[in-house]
């Protein structure tokens, strides 16, 4: 039995989430193995009418009392303790920090295989995977031995299923979860929400500034506003203070895939690059027509982002403003 997490926050889900449901059910149809989803918190329960639209047909709810938020520890302990009432022999995660974070401390109590960034499964005993490396720049083979494995997904390595219009809700099946004293020496004190209300990762456009960029964040701001999307960053920008770590794009940043990406004083390393390479169409500002991300972008402009986007913000503001 394939057993696929769902990670949300609070009972908002996680977009990769939705890759993950399309490529266990694939998976599962492929290999005559049964899929089921398993999430943790009372807040999951109201997005079974969502799984139902995305062809689950039985959720294992974990219910751990005093523990709705995010705690790794517990989510793991949770998943756990559902994957061996279960009998699972294979479970998948989104690509998402949560899921890895999850499932590796699942995969470590259950002394069990994990690989990371998967891209391609053959379920079974050994479990075959290929996954990405190098910030995608190495494709690696591997065998997970054993008779339970643990593998995350690339993310935007498998599309979302289209959601179904009219389609029966999952069965629910809810687990309790008593939490050892263990778990709970992770607590959760504060959180911060970005201020910039969409997700980097969920944006549809994303406007990324680099060591080019001098700091000057402003007009990116500008733009991104008018484009209803979000700034980005590479870790030149974020390690200079310029921006704040959630904001990076990269191998240790957020790996995204806007339809639109504005690359603006960044060179394109490869690390950048790992992260915004799924976007459908990449616009790069540079003075460098040499600099890497010039090959690797549909459309470049060559010249200084302090007069190229003030001028692009101009032609946005003048497209939109209403005839008179
Ligand atoms: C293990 C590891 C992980 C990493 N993870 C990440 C990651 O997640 N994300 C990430 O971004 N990087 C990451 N890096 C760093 C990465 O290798 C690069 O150093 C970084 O991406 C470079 O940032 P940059 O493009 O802003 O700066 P630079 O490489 O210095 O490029 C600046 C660019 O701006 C151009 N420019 C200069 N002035 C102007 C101007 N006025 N107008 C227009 N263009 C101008 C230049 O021609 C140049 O192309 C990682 C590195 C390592 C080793």
């Amino acid at each position: 039995m394939i057993l696929g997490l769902l990670d949300h926050d609070a009972g908002a889900v996680d977009p990769l989430s939705l890759q993950l449901l399309a490529a266990g059910q694939a998976l599962a149809a492929e290999y005559g193995a049964t899929f089921e989803v398993v999430a943790v918190g009372e807040p999951a329960r109201a997005l079974a009418p969502l799984l139902g639209r995305h062809g689950v047909r039985r959720l294992r709810l974990v219910t751990a009392p005093g523990a709705d938020g995010y705690l790794a520890a517990v989510w793991a302990g949770a998943v756990l303790d559902v994957v061996r009432a279960v009998g699972a022999t294979l479970v998948l995660g989104p690509g998402t920090d949560r899921s890895h974070e999850v499932l590796a401390g699942a995969a470590a109590r259950a002394e069990a295989p994990l690989a990371a960034n998967c891209i391609a499964i053959v379920p079974g005993s050994p479990c075959r995977v290929t996954r990405l490396r190098w910030a995608g720049s190495l494709l690696e083979e591997a065998e997970l031995t054993g008779p339970l494995s643990f593998a995350t997904l690339a993310p935007h390595a498998f599309a979302a299923g289209p959601p179904q219009a009219e389609a029966p809700q999952p069965e629910v099946v809810e687990h309790a979860y008593a939490v050892p004293e263990r778990d709970l020496r992770v607590r959760l004190r504060t959180r911060t929400e970005s201020s910039q209300g969409i997700s980097l990762a969920e944006a549809a456009v994303v406007v990324a500034g680099g060591r080019g960029v001098g700091g000057e964040f402003g007009a990116l701001e500008e733009l991104a506003a008018l484009l209803g999307g979000r700034v980005g960053a590479s870790r030149v920008a974020t390690s200079l203070g310029w921006r704040p770590h959630a904001d990076q794009v990269g191998q240790t940043g957020t790996r995204i895939a806007p339809d639109l990406y504005i690359a603006c004083g960044i060179s394109g390393a490869i690390q950048h690059m790992a992260g915004c390479r799924s976007a459908k169409r990449i616009l790069a500002v540079n003075t460098d027509p040499e600099a890497p991300i010039m090959r690797l972008a549909d459309y470049v402009v060559v010249g200084d982002v302090h007069d190229v986007l003030p001028a692009l913000v101009d032609s946005v503001r003048g497209a939109r403003a209403p005839a008179v």
